[in-house]
């Protein structure tokens, strides 16, 4: 049975601070008592690159420095501002997207600096009841309702028939069984429902997020990236502190008036 379903964003990971590892480098660096306020590792991590870079841990490594930010949101927001980007891809988040189109894992790909992807392989994955997201300009036509369900669920039955006359499931042969089901996905539609693991560092996540929840992307993206925003904006608040966001058309966009970092 073919049925809609709607994209789920799951984090299974993120940058994590090795506090040995750190406190061995304050100690190094002549800071052993060098604090953040910084509320996750990943602007803590953040945060200690960039201020590596100038000694700014305090007054006392730097002959040049008089004074230094005291928070970890005045310092990443300082760097946002200035536009110094790559201090933020040192943290990285760990995605799991799942009941995704085709449609929608096809322009995510297109974002290749600071991404690391893992999609579902439908050269090894058999196809079988083909799930579906409904965009709203479907589910707002009865007819075109009614069409998108009929062809999902013939589509669904066709990838049974053609196992059927392959007899995939009496096949021993793995590379058999793969060098088919990779054949039968030829007629499966680019809206049908996969996953993608995706991995990002935080300035590519700033630039996708601005991109893909803007009023002219397509709806499913916007619709998760969406997502990805709101959980963004609460784990990481300082790394988005700058963000702001406005309805349209039922989902958020958001925009920073800072430059692109
Ligand atoms: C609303 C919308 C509609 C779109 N429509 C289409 C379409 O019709 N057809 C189509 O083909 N694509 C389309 N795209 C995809 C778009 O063209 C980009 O490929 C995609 O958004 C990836 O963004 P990016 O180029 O910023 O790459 P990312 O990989 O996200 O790169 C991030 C940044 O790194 C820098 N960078 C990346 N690669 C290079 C490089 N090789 N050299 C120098 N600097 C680099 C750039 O500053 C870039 O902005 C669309 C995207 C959007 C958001």
């Amino acid at each position: 049975m073919a049925k809609t379903i709607e994209p789920k964003v799951f984090l299974i990971g993120e940058s994590k601070v090795n506090k040995e590892g750190l406190q061995a480098l304050l100690e190094h660096l002549g800071v052993p008592d060098w604090t953040s306020d910084a509320p996750s590792d990943i602007e803590l991590i953040s945060e200690v690159y960039g201020r590596a870079c100038y000694r700014s841990f305090g007054t006392n490594l730097n002959a040049n420095i008089t004074r230094v930010r005291k928070t970890n949101q005045s310092y990443i927001t300082n760097i946002i501002e200035k536009g110094d980007g790559s201090v933020l891809e040192h943290g990285v988040a760990n995605f799991f997207l799942t009941d995704v189109s085709r449609v929608f894992t096809h322009e995510l790909v297109r974002h290749r600096v600071g991404t690391a992807m893992s999609q579902e392989s439908l050269r090894f994955v058999r196809l079988t009841d083909l799930e579906w997201y409904a965009p709203t300009v479907i589910q707002e036509s009865e007819a075109a309702m009614a069409i998108f369900s009929k062809t999902f669920e013939s589509l669904s039955d066709l990838q049974l028939e053609l196992a059927e006359s392959f007899n995939l499931d009496s096949l021993d042969s793995f590379d058999e069984k793969k060098k088919i089901t990779s054949a039968m996905r030829r007629i499966a539609p680019i809206g049908l429902a996969t996953n993608i693991g995706w991995s990002t560092n935080m300035r590519t996540l700033r630039h996708v997020i601005e991109q893909r929840t803007a009023p002219w992307a397509e709806e499913e993206i916007r619709f998760v990236f969406a997502k990805i925003a709101e959980l963004a904006i609460e784990r990481w608040p300082n790394m988005f502190s700058d963000y702001s966001y406005e309805m349209v058309d039922g989902l958020p966009v958001y925009t920073t008036n800072n430059r692109k970092v």
